[in-house]
């Protein structure tokens, strides 16, 4: 089974050719980071001109690159949400328009099925399992009791944790995508400035970043006025050790609530250092069998909506060529089983 997939909810326009949801035969990229750098985040009108320029050519090259023709493959598959509408539109009118030339069947796809499945692309996975997915517009833990079935067992109540490090790092003077220069900072710094633990109930798996943000621009706005040095490295370590402390421990106390056997961390935090080295450190001491796909199949990439598009392959389920794109898609509405 070869499946064309194809993405564009966000910033980035990428195009992959998958065998058996697991097989990355081409797998492009192009990322947009550098023209939303000037605006300090990503402009949606941008974004889908990007979108526009460059879908067509990828298209060809990713077949191209696959070494297959066009004939060759079994389904045309697409992210249909969540992410911007605009942007979703360029990637859903291009595969809706491939699969109707081709007559070939077409797989609307949720993203953040596809940033779970990208660990399908490194391991086999083993039911049931966890999913930590850490993005910049979305901190859940999803529940999974076999293949294609998606529980969302909690959530972030207001910023994904992307998004508080990106507010951050603004804050303390680092541009879009600010992710990773907290992360370094954090890692270099010798100390840490004290933050909160957001726990939320003691049963809660929800999560809650917005306070903490809050807590680091007021020591940011205060030590501002006061003429002191910010001390970037120390908030940043703080701000992390936070962050990490409270995800790895909710991750850890549901893989064992639900008896999950594997732990799959993804989406684009999922790069994230201080947060892999801790939570690989806690899953040894506690036999967790942890999963993290390569830095680029965390980060937005089709071969990731090739591997979740195979589960509506195998079952047949294929979505109508009049597919709307769907900005707000519900992850657990996606589910192949029950
Ligand atoms: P979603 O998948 O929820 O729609 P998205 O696709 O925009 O969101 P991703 O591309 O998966 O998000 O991830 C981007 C986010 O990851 C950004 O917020 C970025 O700052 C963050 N990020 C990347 N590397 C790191 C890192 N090393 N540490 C912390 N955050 C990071
Ligand atoms: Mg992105
Ligand atoms: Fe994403």
């Amino acid at each position: 089974c070869y499946i064309l997939a194809v993405e564009t909810s966000c910033d980035e326009t990428s195009v992959a050719v998958v065998k058996d949801g697991k097989e990355v035969l081409s797998n492009l990229i192009a990322s947009q980071v550098e023209t939303h750098k000037a605006f300090g985040g990503v402009v949606p009108e941008v974004a889908s001109r990007k979108h526009v320029e460059n879908i067509t050519l990828m298209l060809e090259e990713a077949v191209n690159k696959a070494g297959i023709s066009l004939q060759d493959l079994s389904a045309v598959a697409v992210t249909q949400g969540p992410g911007l509408v605009g942007a979703l539109l360029v990637g859903v009118v291009a595969a809706t328009s491939l699969a109707m030339a081709l007559n070939k069947p077409l797989i609307g796809t949720h993203h953040i099925a596809g940033h779970i499945y990208a660990n399908r692309l490194v391991a086999e996975l083993e039911y049931p399992c966890m999913a930590l997915v850490v993005s910049g517009g979305h901190t859940e833990l999803v529940y999974m009791k076999s293949e294609g079935s998606f529980e969302v067992i909690g959530r972030t109540r207001d910023d994904a944790v992307g998004e508080a490090y990106d507010k951050v790092a603004r804050a303390i003077g680092f541009p879009y995508p600010g992710g990773p220069h907290v992360d370094r900072l954090a890692l270099e710094a010798e100390e840490a400035v004290e933050l909160p633990r957001v726990w939320l109930e003691p049963d809660s798996y929800d999560f809650s970043f917005s306070g903490l943000k809050s807590a680091v621009l007021n020591v940011v706005n205060q030590r501002k006025m006061r003429g002191e040095p910010v001390g970037e490295g120390a908030i940043a370590r703080g701000f992390q050790e936070s962050v990490v402390e409270v995800l790895v421990a909710k991750a850890i106390r549901a893989v064992n609530a639900f008896h999950a056997k594997q732990l799959l961390l993804c989406g684009g935090v999922a790069a994230n250092r201080g947060l892999r080295r801790e939570l690989e450190r806690q899953c040894k001491e506690q036999g967790i069998k942890l999963i993290i796909p390569p830095f680029e199949y965390c980060t937005d990439n089709a071969a990731m909506i090739g591997a979740a598009a195979y589960l509506k392959w195998k079952e047949r389920k294929f979505t109508a060529l009049d597919m709307q794109a769907m900005p707000q898609f519900s992850l657990e509405d996606w589910s192949v089983q029950e």
